[in-house]
């Protein structure tokens, strides 16, 4: 099955024999081993692997918060670490499990921080991210701190925060684990919606495979530590009920589930 390349289409994100090692007093970790694969424009992607097998060194690689050490990660073609840290305005947004809202901070304080630091406070700007607010049903609890809101209003408005800046792609590090069972349904099929209707090419991941094939285009599925890629799906789901628990029953929902599974039980476990 190749719906791994499309020729025809460029590639947002691309990834060819990525390895990455940590190298501290008591040794070298490999956590990466000759990664490849690439992201569509638009495309929703989610990456599954065992625990501590390499998923946030793989984000934080996408994030340029970690250089590149050897094979090519690009970002429209260029050199991905190199033009995150030259471009004005972050173009990768990225979103983790913990919110990180400033308590001091209202809810509005909190959702600009990344226009103020950035120096971007235009009027046009500021418009944008009152009417996030409002359509995302955050408007009434603009001036509360964030300890006055649910886990799963603090996780839209750590997205509104990131959304301000209109990134062009969003990592997502298991952002809903923090949330109970029901408000993770919920939150993140908001989310999922938010990210669509923004037309963002999105990067999700989640130990939860429910999730990933509910929200997701497509999944990577990664071998233990060191991460390569095992195996790639595409997720087609027939739904008319478009609803977090309508996905879930979708006909090809539970094949999905099991091929997910198997794969993973061959890696021991998920994370
Ligand atoms: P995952 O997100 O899949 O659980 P990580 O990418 O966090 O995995 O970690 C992959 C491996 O790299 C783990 O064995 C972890 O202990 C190790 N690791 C992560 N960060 C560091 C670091 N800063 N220094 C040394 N080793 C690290
Ligand atoms: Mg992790």
């Amino acid at each position: 099955m190749d719906y791994f390349t499309c020729p025809e289409k460029k590639p947002v994100l691309s990834l060819e024999n990525v390895s990455y090692s940590y190298h501290t007093l008591s040794g070298e970790t490999k956590a990466l081993d000759h990664l490849s694969f690439q992201i569509y424009p638009g495309e929703f992607v989610a990456i599954v692997g065992p625990s501590g097998c390499g998923k946030s060194t793989l984000l934080n690689l996408l994030a340029g918060l970690l250089k590149n050490q050897s094979g090519e990660l690009l970002f429209h073609h260029e050199d991905l670490y190199k033009t995150v840290h030259q471009a004005k305005i972050p173009r990768i947004g990225y979103m983790l499990q913990h919110d990180h809202l400033f308590g001091w901070r209202t809810i509005w304080e909190n959702v600009t921080l990344g226009l103020e630091l950035n120096d971007m406070m235009t009027p046009a700007n500021l418009e944008n991210v009152s009417a996030l607010l409002e359509k995302y049903g955050l408007d009434e609890f603009r001036n509360k701190k964030p300890s006055q809101l649910s886990g799963g209003m603090r996780q839209r408005a750590a997205l509104i925060r990131t959304l301000s800046l209109n990134p062009e792609v969003l990592l997502l590090d298991e952002p809903f684990s923090a949330l109970d069972y029901q408000t993770r349904l919920l939150v993140s099929s908001d989310i999922g919606k938010i990210i669509r209707e923004n037309k963002i090419t999105a990067l999700l991941v989640t130990h939860n495979l429910s999730e990933a094939i509910s929200l997701a285009d497509r999944i990577l599925v990664l071998t233990r530590r060191p991460a390569s890629l095992k195996s790639q799906m595409e997720i087609s789901l027939t739904i008319t009920d478009a609803s977090p628990l309508g996905y879930r029953s979708a006909p090809e929902f539970s094949e999905y589930f099991n091929e997910l599974w198997e794969d993973l039980w061959d890696e021991k476990g998920i994370g």
